[in-house]
């Protein structure tokens, strides 16, 4: 329901025309208006529909006029027109959604307040509160509305952002208005971090769908409402677009919005060759501007001579060219994954069971996992002594034949400042894995940091080096290491590098995976999940593998479990 939308807009006007000094009839007219608008228990827009506007109190025919042109349009020429009135900096700070135009012109007339920095200020210092109607509690508002603001305009990890966007998708989705829709952007491209959610939609009644969209429940605030795009920002400070498109343009438009601009750039020199035209609408001669494809991606590749190329190598690093003859890679899937190498249960720090993380990915298809709790020495996190150990093989072995999937023992074994392992080799020797990680001391000098890695990786028992930096997206940096040497000692002893596939790592990154491959190295994708339901990370372990261009072949957990024992047994 719009009800209250229209009646804050009513009271905005009202708010401004005071300001203005306009005539004090016209002010009461729109608070009336508002107060009956708030007070109404039926859907504004049914009431529209129905053509009975004007049976509401306080609702004439300009005001109707007003609620009609709202309901189509998210908001009112005559409303923005008055905002462009105010003096400079007051419809700034009517940005924040605590602040109307009164309140804005308030602080600005008593605080000499007129940008979102002064008004931060001003309420952290207790000014805010001290204004008359103000208080604590519009203070403290005041405060959560520009953060909701600022966390709009930075990038959030992709983990924090795909699951709020297929919330978005699957609600459109079951719209029967919607015929066609697909996220677009780097979110489709799948990349790290994600500034904000693109969704394309084709549909016979936008309007419907624009409603829809602005009225969900996660919309914290509505930026723009029409029939062709709307912008809301999310409760966790994203902003989410919608755009409806033609039918015949949804390829074109898809390819358009998901980018990324260099790699769009390429594509639209190989049309400029070809005398054609490439844009969101579609692909067009030159000559007569007639349209000649525009429905799907294929399509639009197609007219300049090139396959369909993943979004996840849409970044202008030479797939182009490779798409141009034929070559591109053929990248990993989810469902080429066989097996889970890193995950965590009751041992140490996890919430699950062997036998639950078992049968959990048992559900999701795999052949084989590794149970790898912590060792020893993190006690924090409830390490594994060796004592432990020897009770947590059985206990491994049993879930394997109770479940029915092969459940491998290994461990994320700590490496120690010194360079040495957590467990004896004779301890590591009797596990079917070793992962090997640096948990501590994060602040080494990089050669410091870098000599302690290789000198573990040269253990003939270690497999896989786990979290190769250390970073945690948007909260820890990497630790200082030489990646090129690490890299290279790798290849070298023939050692396994980890992408991380917890959304809070995403550790390899696609470019040092991308490193990785392009050397030789062999590379395992694993989720490090600490509960069952975190297996299903594995996506975003291979949206990272599928950006550095990795193929089955690449990747040590795609192998049966006959040919990964095989390589375990090599190395
Ligand atoms: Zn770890």
């Amino acid at each position: 329901m719009k009800n209250r939308e229209i009646a804050a807009m009513f009271n905005d006007i009202a708010d401004m025309l005071e300001i203005k000094d306009e005539s004090p009839f016209r002010i009461t007219a729109y608070r009336r208006a508002a107060r009956s608008l708030e007070g109404l228990t039926e859907d504004i827009a049914a009431v529209a529909e129905r053509d009975e506007l004007e049976e509401i109190p306080g609702v004439g025919k300009g005001i109707g006029e007003k609620i009609h042109e709202f309901l189509k349009t998210g908001t009112s020429a005559y409303y923005e027109e008055l905002r462009k009135q105010l003096p400079a900096g007051i419809t700034t700070l009517m940005t924040v959604p605590e602040v109307g135009p009164k309140t804005a012109m308030l602080l600005h007339e008593k605080l000499g307040i007129s940008s979102i920095e002064d008004l931060e200020r001003a309420s952290k210092d207790g000014l805010v509160r001290k204004l008359p109607r103000m208080g604590a509690k519009t203070e403290e508002n005041i405060l959560k509305g520009i953060a909701l603001i600022r966390r709009s305009k930075e990038r959030l990890p992709i983990g924090a952002v795909l699951p709020l966007a297929r919330e978005i998708v699957a609600a459109l989705s079951n719209l029967k208005e919607v015929k066609q829709i697909s996220v677009a952007g780097s979110l489709r491209r799948m990349k790290e971090t994600i500034g904000d959610i693109d969704i394309l939609v084709t549909s016979s009644k936008p309007e419907k769908v624009m409603e829809v969209f602005t009225t969900l429940p996660r919309v914290r605030q509505v930026l723009a409402r029409g029939t062709t795009r709307s912008s809301v920002i999310l409760d966790t400070g994203i902003q989410a677009d919608v755009r409806v498109v033609e039918p015949d343009a949804f390829g074109a438009a898809l390819q358009y919005f998901t980018g990324s601009k260099d790699h769009n750039v390429r594509v639209r020199e190989k049309a400029v060759k070809r005398d054609l035209k490439i844009n969101e609408y579609g692909v067009f001669r030159v000559k007569n501007d007639r349209r000649i494809a525009g429905k799907t991606e294929e399509e639009v590749y197609a007219t300049v001579g090139l396959p369909w190329i993943p979004p996840e190598i849409r970044e202008a690093q030479g797939e182009v060219e490779l798409a141009e003859r034929g070559k591109l890679p053929k990248l990993v899937d989810l469902k080429d994954i066989r097996g889970d190498l890193q995950m965590h249960t009751r041992w140490s720090d996890g919430s699950d069971t062997i036998e639950a993380m078992a049968k959990a990915a048992k559900e999701l298809g795999y052949e084989y996992i590794a149970i790898t709790d912590h060792s020893q020495s993190l006690k924090f996190v409830g390490g594994v002594t060796i004592e432990e150990l020897r009770e947590h093989i059985k206990m491994a072995r049993r879930a394997s034949d109770k479940v029915g999937i092969t459940v491998l023992m290994g461990t994320e074994c700590d490496i120690l400042p010194d360079g040495r392992l957590d467990y004896p080799d004779d301890v590591l020797r009797e596990l079917d894995v070793v992962v090997v990680s640096v948990h501590s001391r994060f602040r080494m000098s990089e050669e410091e940091m870098t000599a302690r890695i290789i000198k573990v990786l040269e253990n003939p028992h270690v497999h896989i080096l786990g979290h190769p930096t250390g970073r945690l997206l948007g909260s820890r940096e990497a630790y200082a290491v030489n990646i090129d040497r690490l890299i290279d000692a790798a290849r070298r002893t023939k050692t396994a590098l980890e992408i991380n596939a917890s959304p809070q790592r995403l550790d390899l990154s696609d470019m040092h995976a991308r490193m990785a491959r392009e050397r030789g190295v062999p590379l395992v994708i694993s989720t490090d999940a600490h509960t069952r339901y975190q297996l299903r990370y594995m996506e975003y372990g291979v949206a990272i593998a599928r950006r550095a261009w990795l193929e089955p072949k690449h990747v040590l957990n795609a192998l049966p479990l006959n040919k990964f024992m095989e390589w375990v047994r090599e190395r």
